[in-house]
């Protein structure tokens, strides 16, 4: 399975997108955030990352989705900080408390290489939609190097159209969240109120650029998966979400409905959030979903959490 990367690489194309995205960083437009900070410069904007990438944790992971895992594993690179601000953050202490080592470009492709000759089935950026500019840079150091593994694009779904057009073949899976229905409920739990909109139109984008999700031999190799974890009482907008991928994305889309929720951070100063999903309100998100006629629908990792 070889990436789609290797074609723009050969080109050239890889390098002036890596170029058009450092530019980026002069007044920071990475992601919808727009917050125009000169992070080449050292100043921070709301994802409090400078000029180079900060990474938490790298390493060959079988807890990831079944068809990114066959294998060698999903070879997961976890980029810290965050462009969200979820007060029930299940990786707080890397994307709120910043935890982590900053990692020079080919710091970044020595690792990417690490990942390739431990056998690993993908290259899985966790959280990367600040750090594009940073993941282009190092890839194509990687890339001459002898990286060949497909990339995955693993978002909370806070994407900036422009950005992704950058990563049109380049990233051969994009895994981004849909978390919210609602722009009340986005601004409450997340900080930020244009989410169901910025969100859907990147979703949108995304599935332009790779379709739905393909998978052989059991194995993901191209196309979009979508993750929407269940919130309690309801906050996920679930119904809403679903309309909207059957409707504009496509019905043959391939999901995660996930279950996982636990009060993590700050998630007790909000009374709905202060308990752990219930195995109804899971059941009831499945249901919405299949009576929006989706069907391809992940099957829960073994071990539920619910109560
Ligand atoms: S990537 Fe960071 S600095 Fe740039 S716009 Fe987004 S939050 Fe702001």
């Amino acid at each position: 399975m070889t990436a789609s990367y290797i074609a723009l690489q050969k080109t050239g194309k890889l390098k002036r997108r890596a170029d058009k995205a450092s530019a980026m960083l002069a007044s920071c437009a990475v992601c919808p955030r727009v917050c125009k900070v000169d992070r080449l410069a050292g100043e921070l904007g709301k994802c409090r990352t400078s000029s180079h990438a900060i990474i938490s944790s790298y390493g060959p992971h079988f807890g990831e989705e079944p068809p990114l895992v066959a294998g060698g594993g999903s070879g997961t690179i976890f980029f810290t900080n965050c462009n969200l601000k979820c007060v029930y953050c299940q990786n707080y202490s890397i994307s709120q408390l910043g935890q982590g080592d900053e990692a020079s470009a080919d710091k970044l492709s020595t690792i990417m290489l690490y990942l390739q000759t431990k056998g690993c089935r993908n290259i899985n950026l966790v959280s990367p939609s600040h750090v594009v500019p940073q993941i282009l840079e190092a890839l194509i150091i990687a890339v001459d190097k002898g990286l060949t593994m497909p990339l995955v694009y693993n978002s909370g779904g806070y994407d900036s159209v422009k950005t992704l057009e950058l990563l049109d073949g380049v990233v051969d899976i994009y895994m981004p969240d849909m978390k919210y229905g609602d722009e009340q409920t986005a601004k409450r739990l997340s900080g930020i109120d244009d989410y169901p909109e910025t969100n859907r139109q990147a979703i949108k984008e995304m599935h332009r650029q790779v379709g739905d999700l393909i998978i052989e031999d059991g194995i993901a190799t191209h196309g979009l998966l979508i993750r929407h974890l269940v919130l309690p009482g309801g906050l996920a907008g679930t119904e809403s979400v679903m309309r909207f991928i059957a409707e504009e994305i496509s019905m043959n889309s391939y999901l995660n409905i996930m279950d996982q929720f636990r009060p993590e951070y700050k998630a007790y100063d909000v009374a709905q959030l202060s308990r752990p999903l219930r195995m109804q309100e899971w059941s009831d998100a499945m249901e919405l979903a299949k009576r929006c006629g989706l069907t391809r629908i992940a099957r829960p990792q073994p071990g539920l959490r619910l109560i």
